[in-house]
């Protein structure tokens, strides 16, 4: 366990101070420089490391504070999907490095960027409805968040979850085996749960009870409906909160996933959010630098006065 208590205290300082803007999606942006449907995005550590970085110096330049690992699905139990299970090191030591050298490479910064380590669900299900055990599942993000800790991200994000138990997991994982401030955030439908019919009031209760720095939430829908989950979350939130929406509720056109929020919606919603006590906002699918440079032109002219 490294000591990384000063980067914890430096980003809660700052967040007690202003918002912080997070990066926007790295699955959606790598679909573009061609990655395939159903192809290991996290592969492209190894396989395009240069595309992974030029995506990180874009959104640093968009103005982004926090960056994003490329490690969503790189823990071993997903990475068996691919066959990758081998190469779970590898692909998450690969992703911190990458990260930092877009930070180094971008010189002309007179801020501190930081990095946190993206860390996504299994896909599997937990006992009693899978045959997935709980004790499995920590043993697999306790070794992918050691990693991210020794190889040098100075926060954790848990994104995209739905089931409260394996975000809990997750969850006990890094605050167990690391220093590491780490958020946990999870995906509300239209009808505010998430598809395991966990609501915002239960997720932050639960999250905050297992010592979460901050809680929110990210991907599945929109800033409009992410907005009445937040609403919620604040009322019971003893913490920092989070929202990275997706660039509106995708829809499918001639065979494609079309994202049909602009970068001006996002830029209001992200005026909206921050008005209303938001801590970190970010983007999820669909999201660009484009999404994330007017984002960042539109908070950085507000005023904060909490
Ligand atoms: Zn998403």
């Amino acid at each position: 366990m490294k000591s990384d208590i000063n980067i914890k205290e430096e980003i809660k300082e700052q967040l007690d101070k202003k918002p912080l803007l997070i990066d926007g999606a790295m699955g959606t942006m790598l679909q573009t420089f061609g990655l395939k449907q159903g192809e290991c995005s996290e592969e492209w550590n190894i396989s395009h490391p240069r595309v992974v970085r030029n995506i990180h110096q874009e959104y640093i330049k968009a103005g982004a504070d926090i960056i994003l690992t490329n490690t969503f699905g790189a823990n071993r139990i997903k990475l068996s999907n691919f066959g990758k299970e081998n190469d779970t090191l590898k692909i998450n030591e690969l992703a911190v490095n990458i990260a930092k050298e877009a930070i180094n490479k971008e010189t002309s910064l007179k801020k501190r960027i930081f990095i946190a380590g993206s860390i996504g669900p299994t896909g599997k299900i937990l006992e009693p409805y899978g045959d997935l055990k709980v004790s499995e599942v920590y043993k697999n993000y306790k070794e992918q968040i050691v990693i991210l800790e020794k190889t040098g991200v100075d926060l954790i994000i848990l994104e995209t979850f739905y089931d409260l138990e394996e975000i809990k997991a997750a969850l006990k994982a890094t605050k167990e085996n690391t220093n590491l401030m780490v958020v946990a955030s999870m995906t509300f439908d239209k009808n505010l749960k998430t598809i395991y019919g966990v609501d915002p009031e239960k997720a932050v209760i639960v999250l905050e009870g297992e010592r979460a720095d901050g809680v929110g939430a990210n991907c599945g829908t929109g800033p409009e409906v992410l907005y009445k989950v937040l609403k919620i979350m604040k009322e019971v939130s003893q913490t920092y909160l989070m929202v990275e929406p997706n660039a509106g509720i995708p829809e499918f056109v001639a065979g494609k996933v079309i994202y049909p929020a602009s970068p001006e919606v996002m830029a209001n919603y992200a005026e909206k959010f921050i008005r209303s006590g938001i801590n970190l906002i970010g983007g999820c699918c669909g999201t660009t630098p484009l999404h994330i440079k007017a984002m960042s032109a539109k908070i950085k002219n507000e005023n904060y006065s909490w």
